[in-house]
């Protein structure tokens, strides 16, 4: 069966889905994107995903192009047409065609957007959890204004791809002042000696990720003393766990910062408290029960 894109409008064969030349989000990164991940056919933690579509364009005096309903009308639509149950929508919305120029124009344009489905390994992912990943701390080259879900991911890309050199899944971003500020396409957490969970508080810097609010609620519900700062990349390697977190990560356990074990080089038991409770939340949200791995279902003690 082919895939099927959505594209202003209409669904077409992937293979032949096109955007115009023109169009500035190809021109400049004038535009924003979500990525969202849907269980067994139900949009994990969709409000906040469309509101912070409607956050990023509003920043960039884009219009959103059609309705919350509509949108989600025609993410389900695509995910139907590709007969997909589990997997990831992307969606684009740029802000549409008009002659080379810096400036924005002052007519608004109308708006481009685009959608892609792929199928998501729920089941693989969750075997990953099992054993973690590395990472590996780069400097941040990024723009400003980092909390936009802009398509410009130069730097994101840069980064990743430093870190695929060297061998890890994911780059943790680090600033001129030597603190971490987000993974390449994830948030970054660690547990410190004193057993506290520690994140960068949101502005400019990062992203507001999604599953970030979601892991804080759920910490706190389980009475984790919560630190919303920045963290040292030297902190981090001398962290007592650690873990990276999105929308279609979840809480991934980092085992290893710049080819040195975190703690003894497994998934701590408060990052797997986190992935117990992430996967509960999952469930409610979707619907899915995935099927015991160990003790990730009964890990609801083990946090001192
Ligand atoms: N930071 C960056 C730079 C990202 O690309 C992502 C993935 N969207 C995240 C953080 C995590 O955000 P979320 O939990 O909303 O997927």
């Amino acid at each position: 069966m082919s895939r099927i894109a959505y594209v202003n409008g209409r669904y077409v064969p992937h293979c032949r889905a096109a955007i115009h030349i023109e169009d500035r989000g190809y021109q400049f990164s004038d535009g924003v994107y979500e990525v969202c991940l849907f269980v067994g056919g139900r949009c994990l933690d969709l409000t906040p995903h469309l509101d912070r579509l409607s956050r990023s364009l509003a920043e960039l005096r884009i219009a959103m192009p059609m309705s919350r309903a509509a949108l989600t009308s025609v993410m389900h639509g695509l995910m139907r047409r590709n007969r997909i149950a589990t997997g990831t929508i992307y969606v684009q919305v740029t802000r549409g065609v008009a002659p080379r120029d810096h400036a924005i124009p002052r007519e608004p344009l109308r708006p481009a957007t685009v959608m892609t489905a792929r199928r998501f390994d729920i089941e693989a992912h969750r075997r990953r959890q099992e054993t973690g990943i590395a990472v590996v701390t780069v400097p941040d080259p990024r723009w400003k204004r980092c909390d936009i879900k802009s398509v410009s991911l130069l730097g994101n890309v840069l980064a990743r791809d430093a870190a695929a050199k060297a061998g890890a899944a994911e780059a943790w971003m680090v600033d001129e002042a030597g603190r971490v500020t987000e993974g390449a396409s994830s948030t970054a957490w660690i547990v410190d000696q004193e057993g506290r969970l520690l994140t960068r508080s949101l502005g400019p810097e990062i992203l507001p990720g999604i599953t970030r609010a979601v892991i804080l609620s759920l910490a706190a519900e389980q009475g984790i003393e919560i630190v919303e700062l920045p963290f040292s990349a030297a902190q981090a390697r001398a962290a007592r766990e650690a873990f990276t977190a999105s929308t279609t990560r979840f809480v991934m356990p980092v085992v290893k910062i710049d080819g040195e074990p975190v703690g003894d080089g497994r998934p701590g038991p408060l990052s797997r408290a986190l992935i117990a409770r992430h996967w509960a939340h999952v469930s409610a949200e979707t619907g899915y029960v995935p099927p015991a791995i160990s003790d990730f279902h009964s890990a609801s003690s083990p946090l001192r």
